[in-house]
Parts: C-alpha cells; sequence; structure tokens
C-alpha cells in the first residue's frame, strides 16, 4: 500500500539514547531539557531569535492568534488545510477569504487590498505546499494598513526565500511537526516571533500563564511539547537535509514525466525560493478525470489526497457565503500524489504511467 505521505523514523538506537535520558532525569515535560535543546538548535537552524515549541501546528497558530491581540476579521486563503480557518474560527475571529493565485495556489496579493475593511486586523497566508508566498507585496500592504500578518508555514519548514529562512516573515510563522510533515516531532508545531514582548506573551499562554511557583499573571492554555516529541525532533533534524535531498530526486522523477504534458498543470514554484518537496501536487483538466485517476490508482493500492479539498469558504460553520472562483475550481481538481524520501522507484513509474493513462 502506498499513501500519499509516509512518516520519516529516524534510527531506533539514536532515539534510544535520548529516552534513556529522559528516564534518567525523570523530567518528561514542561520545558525540559530536550525541548530546550530543540529549541535552540531550530533558532540556529531557521536563523531566528525567538523559537516556542508546541504540541501541535493548530495550537501554533492559535496561540500567535492571541499573543499578537488579533481580533475582529482576518484575510486568509481558503485554499489550505482547515486548521488555518478553523483556528480563526475557534478563536473566535472572522475569515474572510481572498482568492488565490491560480498559478503558485498561494493567497493572490492583488486581491488582498480590496478587502480590507476598518474591521480587519490581520492577515493569514499560507505557503502552500511550501511555495513562499509574495512576501515582499503582502508585507507592503500589511504595513501600509497596519495590519499583522502570521504566516502559516506548515508546509515550508527547512525552505528559505531569497536566504532567509520561511519563518522570518510577517510577525509571526507557525510550523506544524506533525508526522506527516517533512520535519516532525511525532506531533508537535512552532510559532517563530520577532517582538520580544510577544515572545514572553507566547511562552506564558502555553503553560496555564504561570511564569513560576505561585504566580498566575495571564489567562493561558496547555500546549506545551512533551520530551518524548522533542527527541524525535532532535533525531530527526539530524537527517533532515538527506531527506529534502531524497525527496529531490523523486520531484525531479516526477518532474521528467509529467513536466510536457499539457493534459496536467503543475504549480508555479517561487523562483527566488529553495523547496523541500513536502508534496507533489497535479491540477486534472476537470474533477471528473481527478475522480478517474484517482481510482485507477486506488484500484493498485496508491493513496493519492485530494489536498485541499473542498475549498474552505465551503466549511459549514463559516456562515456568510463567500466566493472565490479560483480556490474553489482548483480545489475540484488538485491531486497530491504520494511523495516521500524512500517511494520506491518502480512504484513512481507506475505511478506517473496510470497518472498519464487516465488524465
Ligand atoms: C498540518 C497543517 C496544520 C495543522 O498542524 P497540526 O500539527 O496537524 O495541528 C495547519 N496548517 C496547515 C497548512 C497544515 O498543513
Amino acid at each position: 500500500m502506498i499513501n500519499v505521505t509516509k512518516t520519516y523514523l529516524p534510527e531506533k538506537e539514536k532515539y534510544q539514547k535520548y529516552v534513556d535520558r529522559i528516564f534518567a532525569s525523570g523530567w518528561l515535560t514542561n520545558n525540559g531539557e530536550l525541548v530546550q535543546e530543540l529549541e535552540r538548535r531550530l533558532c540556529t537552524y531557521l536563523g531566528v531569535r525567538h523559537v516556542v515549541l508546541v504540541s501541535n501546528g493548530t495550537l501554533a497558530l492559535q496561540i500567535a492568534y492571541r499573543a499578537l491581540g488579533i481580533k475582529g476579521k482576518v484575510i486568509t486563503t481558503p485554499f489550505s488545510f482547515v486548521a488555518t480557518t478553523s483556528t480563526l474560527v475557534w478563536e473566535g475571529l472572522e475569515p474572510v477569504f481572498a482568492d488565490i493565485d491560480t498559478e503558485t495556489y498561494n493567497l493572490d496579493p492583488n486581491r488582498l487590498e480590496k478587502l480590507v475593511t476598518p474591521g480587519t486586523s490581520a492577515i493569514v497566508p499560507v505557503h502552500v505546499f511550501g511555495n513562499i508566498c509574495d512576501v515582499e507585496k503582502i508585507g507592503e500592504i500589511a504595513k501600509r494598513k497596519n495590519l499583522k500578518v502570521v504566516y502559516d508555514a506548515a508546509h515550508a519548514f527547512g525552505v528559505n526565500y531569497k536566504g532567509v529562512s520561511a519563518a522570518s516573515f510577517g510577525d509571526a510563522s507557525t510550523f506544524s511537526f506533525h508526522s506527516t510533515k517533512v520535519f516532525h516531532t511525532i506531533e508537535g508545531g512552532a510559532i517563530v516571533v520577532k517582538d520580544e514582548e510577544v515572545y514572553r506573551r507566547c511562552k506564558l499562554m502555553i503553560n496555564f500563564g504561570i511564569p513560576g511557583p505561585d504566580r498566575i499573571v495571564e489567562l493561558g492554555i496547555n500546549c506545551k511539547m512533551n520530551e518524548f516529541q522533542a527527541a524525535m525532533g532532535l533525531c530527526v533534524l539530524d537527517d533532515l537535509e538527506e531527506i529534502i535531498a531524497r525527496r529531490q530526486k523523486v520531484f525531479e522523477r516526477y518532474m521528467k514525466g509529467f513536466e510536457n504534458d499539457p493534459k496536467l498543470k503543475l504549480q508555479r514554484l517561487n523562483p527566488d525560493a529553495t523547496r523541500n518537496h513536502s508534496y507533489f501536487p497535479v491540477v486534472f483538466g476537470s474533477e471528473e478525470i481527478l475522480l478517474r485517476v484517482s481510482g485507477s490508482l486506488k484500484a493498485l493500492d496508491i493513496y493519492p489526497r485530494r489536498y485541499f479539498y473542498p475549498s474552505l469558504e465551503e466549511l459549514p460553520y463559516i456562515k456568510e457565503r463567500q466566493t472565490v472562483p479560483a480556490s474553489s475550481d482548483i480545489a475540484k481538481r488538485v491531486l497530491c500524489l504520494p511523495m516521500y524520501e524512500d517511494l520506491p522507484e518502480d512504484k513512481q513509474a507506475l505511478i506517473i504511467k496510470t497518472v498519464l493513462e487516465n488524465a
């Protein structure tokens, strides 16, 4: 059985050594030494000053909104994983969808500005499939309109744009370290912020607003990362460069198979950014073709996924009707093919052949 992703597992002995350390110390969570070590290493790896590790990428977004004091309406993309929108609704914010660019699948900054109203306080764009957004234009609009920007960078770990990491844009960037992501901590996530005060608030909020013994200084929640998660992260981080290099090979084979086929559309990638090859999305001529292709693959025990479907303006809890034709159209026709570092070559050849025969 071939799935769209496969969790990377590091060398078991290496993980075991960290587990031995955890057992020796008896310290399992609450800002333990492995969480601190992973935070330090991520600061270096990402070239940033502050990384806050949390229990998942969903709460990373929620903490970022709260720590930045985001209120009211938030402009975001309808073409993403549900958490980008559900976190806004969960926090009592109102998502306003800006349609996407039909080539990059990212929020189209040209459609952003006219959606800004006096009630708008922030923009939440996504680097979709690890493809870096037009960060300059988004940054310029945000500055002029006095809006906060939180990048949902869940797909963009390890990606650099013009020499700096994807973590360095906006007022905050958040990551998901779920097992299906390129870099993972089993479950987990991170918030990267620039402002010292916002950083301090994030650290407090993830631990009930408790700064130390006998004091509770603000409203918080519990979303701490534990030591077993951090241990996994420390192991996977060692191997990340090799993981991405191996994914690059898989990517090149897909490109060779599909590049010149007019029946398929591939994502236009930001030319100034590196890639982590988290996903391999293909857009077909119609939903009917997509269903035919995925049906043929499933018959071979190969399971691609409809990332992202449905387009998020269709969520049952979005009450106000919003029309975003580009997102709605791409969402119906996009399929992510299996993409992971040890995808067997013969299986990949079969995937390419099956896609081309049915597209
Ligand atoms: C995976 C993902 C999330 C959620 O992260 P979790 O760690 O699963 O909570 C949020 N946004 C996007 C775009 C994602 O792909």
